[in-house]
């Protein structure tokens, strides 16, 4: 069995791309977990830009989720919008100075230069092995998985070649299909 080998890996490689990522962030006066909370706003759908699905997904407490969300609210890297049809939902959206750090952070330097190295096929058996590892996590754990529209089991194309969830019963706009999202499950 490999599993030992895989942490080590993955732990090292965790800990080069915290300290790596530190060391940028800095200049921002951000911490690393304000720049986790971030990336994951700019790259989840609609329906997962809340407090609570920030939550979820970093797997902090309501409150120190909370602080965070503030801190960037007033550094101006998000603002806060209610939604339009429930005003006690509010969605989380990242300003455009808020994109600007995180084109500048993520990935980090160092981490493009190492994938750079490697051939399109060995980023691909990288990818896939990850992608692979990360399914097995989630699913062995019965963990929220996060995914995309394409592998969720609510997603439909419609006779107009329109994407369609069938959970929510709403149209999928091309910009948000390839989004993670916090209702998402796995096609089994
Ligand atoms: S199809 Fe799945 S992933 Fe896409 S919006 Fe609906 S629930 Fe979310």
């Amino acid at each position: 069995m490999e599993t030992h080998q895989i942490y080590n890996y993955m732990e090292r490689i965790n800990n080069l791309l915290r300290t790596d990522s530190r060391q940028k962030i800095v200049e921002y006066g951000l911490q690393p977990i304000q720049l986790e909370a971030l990336h994951y706003l700019s790259i989840c759908n609609k329906y997962s830009d809340t407090p609570k699905a920030v939550t979820e997904y970093l797997g902090q407490t309501k409150g120190t989720t909370s602080q965070t969300l503030n801190v960037l609210e007033k550094k101006k890297y998000l603002i806060k919008q209610s939604d339009e049809s429930d005003k006690r939902v509010t969605h989380l959206k990242v300003t455009s100075l808020g994109l600007e750090i995180l084109e500048e952070c993520i990935p980090t330097p160092k981490f493009i230069n190492a994938c750079e190295q490697l051939s399109e096929n060995t980023q691909t058996e990288v990818t896939e092995a990850l992608n692979k590892l990360l399914s097995s996590f989630i699913k062995t754990n019965d963990l929220q998985s996060f995914g995309v529209c394409h592998s969720c089991r609510f997603h439909q194309v419609n006779k107009d070649n329109d994407y369609f969830c069938g959970l929510v019963k709403e149209s999928i706009p091309m910009g948000e299909i390839t989004k993670i999202c916090r209702e998402h499950e796995a096609i089994s």
